[in-house]
């Protein structure tokens, strides 16, 4: 699951970031346009699909995290992206995405695979930044899946169809930000610096996670 993220004081700082990236010869003018268009809807027109409900990932369904569980930024053009970081939800799929939706929770991630079937729910755009990994550098460089279940019953939720959603998940994302495929780049929540969470457990099976991954 995920770890809440202190609220950070200047919500709008990655706004102002893009801003200023405009570079010195952009006027306060512009600069307040250029704001504008991106408060009305990811008006930049280097993401490669802006329009409401678009997915990252082919086949993955769309159901937006509420905008408090996720910091709208603008990557790779202001941090590049080179891990992704794997959960377990401690939950049931409905409710890790009913969590996701609640902006009182402070976390999201941005994909959700549920067990049964290996269905995908993706929450936040791979552009944008979750908060989940409970590592504020590591939620600026990475992308975080969610996976259905308990670590303590890998048995019932770690499915065959789960591993193998999952690994396609994986490979795909690495192909759009040329990402490794290794353990040094593909993690667990567990292994990010300074983390107080033990998920995905001991029971994950990462030697044929990896194996999934590199066989797509
Ligand atoms: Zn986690």
């Amino acid at each position: 699951m995920n770890h809440p993220n202190p609220p950070t004081k200047h919500p709008d700082r990655s706004r102002l970031r893009r801003a200023l990236l405009l570079g010195a010869g952009a006027t306060a003018l512009s600069a307040i346009v250029y704001t504008a268009v991106s408060i009305t809807g990811h008006g930049d027109s280097r993401h490669s699909n802006t329009a409401v409900g678009a997915v990252d990932q082919a086949g993955a369904a769309w159901s937006a995290a509420s905008g408090a569980n996720y910091r709208a930024a603008d990557r790779p053009h202001d941090y590049a992206i080179d891990r992704i970081v794997v959960h377990v939800t401690e939950s049931t799929q409905p409710i890790a995405e009913q969590v996701f939706q609640d902006p009182g929770h402070r976390a999201s991630a941005h994909y959700l695979i549920r067990a049964d079937d290996g269905h995908i729910t993706q929450m936040v755009r791979e552009h944008d930044v979750a908060f989940q990994a409970g590592n504020r550098e590591w939620n600026n460089s990475s992308i975080g899946i969610e996976h259905e279940g308990f670590v303590n019953q890998p048995d019932r939720w770690f499915t065959e169809a789960a591993y193998k959603a999952s690994a396609e998940l994986v490979a795909g994302i690495a192909e759009r930000h040329d990402v490794p495929l290794d353990r040094e780049h593909i993690v667990g929540h567990n292994e990010v610096p300074d983390a107080t969470h033990t998920d995905p457990g001991p029971r994950w099976d990462w030697d044929r996670y990896m194996a999934l991954v590199r066989s797509v």
